[in-house]
């Protein structure tokens, strides 16, 4: 058979067969090329040569074959520390081998198993048996079953490890790259322009390959550990071009010329209108924004546009004033969130402003009763209404808009891309403003936000007084709750904050609805007490935020139903108990729910007793700073970015070699060449159609790419 190419089924590569190729591709690992970008995590050392058993001398490094004879864990004098003993030997003579504390591996090593052994010899005398201290192994197949020799594959070099892939053993695994990448049939074309290699200084894409799975003689390890060798370098490059062209090229493609009918100007009707509607002053910030927003309504391309401000940064209104001049023209807003609570809230807030001008506004949830929705999603349809404010009901009801002129995705981190693409099909040429309050940390932004056009609001609107942090231990709540006491008395209110709807077994405590009855009737017993969480029925949540708001309420115990866009200037109090069960970000968010109104505030994030070292340690970032950015980098480095959950959260794209995090100097990079190849005739060549089409194939769904090349 000829050799196996980088787009055929990896079931026809030798040494796969079809029951490992079913269990590959369960990983996603269905062609060559697939196979061939699984790199290893980690290299070792084993070039120490092979030795017998009875050649092995004290202080040597060496490499050795055994069959296990016994495994036993020995206890010692100090309490945590054991001793995994192995005996073995080979045609030779006996070898031992001890680790400490790997107590798992007496499972795995059986007696009679093949094992190689790494590592430095202990044998003080000639007389004791050889003993290797800690050596790392690997196992052997049985003998006869591994058909080639494996001294050039698996040991005598630096060996390549591997996570353990589908029914492929790491070592079986190391086996079949090697022989696959025996000639450069495996290693496709690749996804980085021939000039873009020369200009970064890259090797070839079969070199590449081949040395990042098998280092040559003589490369600086340290390179290759830190995921910088050439070859590294040149596959993470690969991967961040073609994903910085799919930026560019969905850039491209939405800021299509705009029709005639979605042109909005600004004259002086509107001017009076937005000077009647607007409460207070606009920071400069926000004008700024506004500016910017107007200019593109005017021009002839369509806008995509990120608000990034911190929580409390007011960017509600400047959405509002930007859907005013919409709703000028007689087109529509439709403004999506991403919680019941906020759009409820939203709903209020912008109808109280909008309504006295005539200008008419809808709620859409799913929580609304059906008659109520209907008749909001026919005035959606016949154009009556002008703002639309709903969450994801929004996309999934099916709501036609009669002219849909603006769409705004309000706390966009918690929305996919897919979703935001899903409103903006609700009217053909509409303009967008995504608005987070979550920044993300800058290394990231690219990749998030690199289809965007971005407006910051830097300054937080004037007379706020700086929200105090403290950090509390539970046994201090009594503490904690007197001062909730104390400003209900001077007529301020409070959140209280609980991680879980209903208590569970390892967090007692956690549950909001059992803290609600035990607070209502113990420490807050004489105050007015609400409760709000995800499950309680929208009419009832609705009636107690409109309590709240309306300052009927002293207390509002609750989830982080109201971690987002929750605003009430009069509440000055933010206790969020099990503080250490929450992100960084999100106790960031909770703490932005006070320090709204001119009052000093106060938040105090409470942790079980005795919260541990990290915990305190985390937390003590929010006492140190109120920056957004900062905090979400410093969760991120924390958590770490293998935090799946987090980054799924975000949206983050995935990448198979490339680390958003370690590699953002390289997307910045590749983003430049991106930009160059795109405004060269590169793109136009054989070869640049051919790269094009790669990026259609793997980010075209992510970024709805329609057109051709
Ligand atoms: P966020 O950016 O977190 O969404 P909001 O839009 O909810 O912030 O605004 C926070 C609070 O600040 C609201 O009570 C809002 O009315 C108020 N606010 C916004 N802009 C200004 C301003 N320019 N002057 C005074 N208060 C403002
Ligand atoms: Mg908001």
């Amino acid at each position: 058979m000829a050799a196996a190419g980088p787009d055929d089924d990896v079931r026809y590569v030798p040494g796969v067969g079809p029951k490992r190729a079913a269990s590959l591709a369960e990983i996603g690992i269905r062609r060559v090329d697939d196979l061939l970008l699984r790199l290893p995590f980690r290299y070792d050392d084993r070039r120490a040569a092979e030795r017998s058993a009875a050649d092995l001398r004290h202080g040597m490094e060496a490499t050795a074959d055994i069959v296990v004879e016994s495994v036993r864990v020995r206890p010692t004098r100090r309490p945590r520390l054991r001793i995994v003993e192995l005996r073995g030997h080979d045609a030779s003579g006996p070898v031992r081998a001890t680790w400490f504390n790997q107590i798992h591996l007496q499972r795995l090593l059986t007696p009679g198993r093949r094992v190689q052994l790494f590592g430095r010899v202990h044998r003080p005398g000639p007389w004791q048996s050889p003993e290797f201290r800690n050596p790392r192994y690997e196992l052997l197949p049985a003998k006869g079953a591994e058909s080639e020799d494996a001294a050039g594959v698996h040991s005598g070099r630096i060996v390549p490890i591997y996570e353990r892939v589908g029914l492929l053993s790491p070592r079986q695994f190391r086996q079949i790259l090697h022989r696959l990448l025996e000639s450069d049939a495996a290693v496709g074309p690749g996804s980085l322009p021939a000039s873009v290699a020369a200009r970064l200084g890259l090797p070839e894409r079969a070199e590449a390959i081949r040395s990042v799975h098998f280092p040559p003689e003589g490369s600086p390890l340290g390179e290759w550990r830190r995921r910088r060798s050439p070859g590294h370098q040149r596959l993470i490059y690969e991967e961040f071009f073609l994903f910085a062209l799919g930026l560019l090229l969905r850039r491209r493609e939405e800021r299509t010329g705009r029709s005639g009918a979605h042109t909005f100007t600004v004259d002086d009707r509107l001017r009076d209108l937005v000077r009647r509607v607007l409460p207070f002053r606009l920071t400069p910030g926000q004008r700024k924004a506004l500016a910017t927003m107007a200019r593109e309504f005017r021009s002839e391309f369509v806008m995509r546009r990120l608000l990034q401000g911190d929580v409390g940064s007011g960017k509600t209104i400047v959405a509002v004033i930007a859907g005013l001049i919409v709703t000028h023209h007689g087109a529509q807003v439709a403004i999506m969130v991403p919680t019941e609570v906020l759009a409820e809230q939203h709903y209020a807030g912008i109808r109280r402003l909008l309504r006295p001008h005539g200008i008419r506004v809808v709620l859409v949830t799913s929580g609304l009763p059906a008659a109520e929705r209907r008749a909001a999603l026919r005035l959606t349809g016949s154009g009556g209404a002008q703002f639309v404010v709903g969450t994801h009901a929004l996309i999934q009801e099916g709501a036609k808009f009669h002219d849909l002129g603006l769409a705004v995705i309000d706390e966009q981190h918690r929305f996919g891309v897919a979703q935001r693409r899903a409103l903006l099909e609700r009217g053909g040429g509409a303009d967008l403003l995504v608005m987070t309050a979550t920044p993300i940390p800058r290394t990231l932004t690219l990749a998030l936000h690199g289809d965007l056009d971005v407006s910051e609001l830097r300054d937080l609107p004037p007379g706020r007084q700086p929200i105090r942090t403290l950090l509390r231990e539970w046994r201090e709540l009594p503490e904690v709750y007197e001062r909730v006491r104390a400003e209900a008395r001077r007529g301020r209110q409070a959140f209280i904050v609980c991680p879980l709807i209903e208590e569970s077994e390892h967090m007692p405590g956690a549950g909001v609805e059992i803290r609600y009855q035990e607070l209502s009737r113990g420490p807050f017993r004489d105050l007015r007490v609400g409760l709000v969480h995800g499950r309680i029925h929208a009419r009832e949540r609705e009636r107690v935020m409109g309590d709240f708001t309306a300052g009927n309420l002293d207390v509002l115990i609750a989830t982080t139903v109201i971690e987002v866009g929750v605003d009430v200037p009069n509440a000055t109090v933010m206790v969020v108990e099990h503080a250490e069960r929450f992100g960084l970000a999100q106790l960031h968010q909770l703490r932005g729910r006070v320090g709204r109104g001119e009052d000093p505030s106060t938040a105090v994030f409470v942790t079980g007793d005795r919260p541990g070292e990290t915990a305190r340690q985390r937390l003590a970032v929010l006492e140190q700073t109120t920056d957004g950015f900062r905090i979400a980098e410093e969760d991120l480095r924390i958590r770490g970015p293998g935090d799946f959950r987090g980054t799924r959260q975000w949206g983050l794209p995935m990448f198979r070699v490339a680390d958003l995090m370690e590699d953002s100097d390289f997307l910045q990079r590749a983003r430049e060449e991106a930009r160059a190849f795109l405004a060269s005739g590169e793109s136009r060549t054989r070869d640049g159609r051919r790269i094009l089409a790669l990026v259609r194939e793997r980010w075209g769904e992510r970024f709805g790419l329609t057109e051709a090349g």
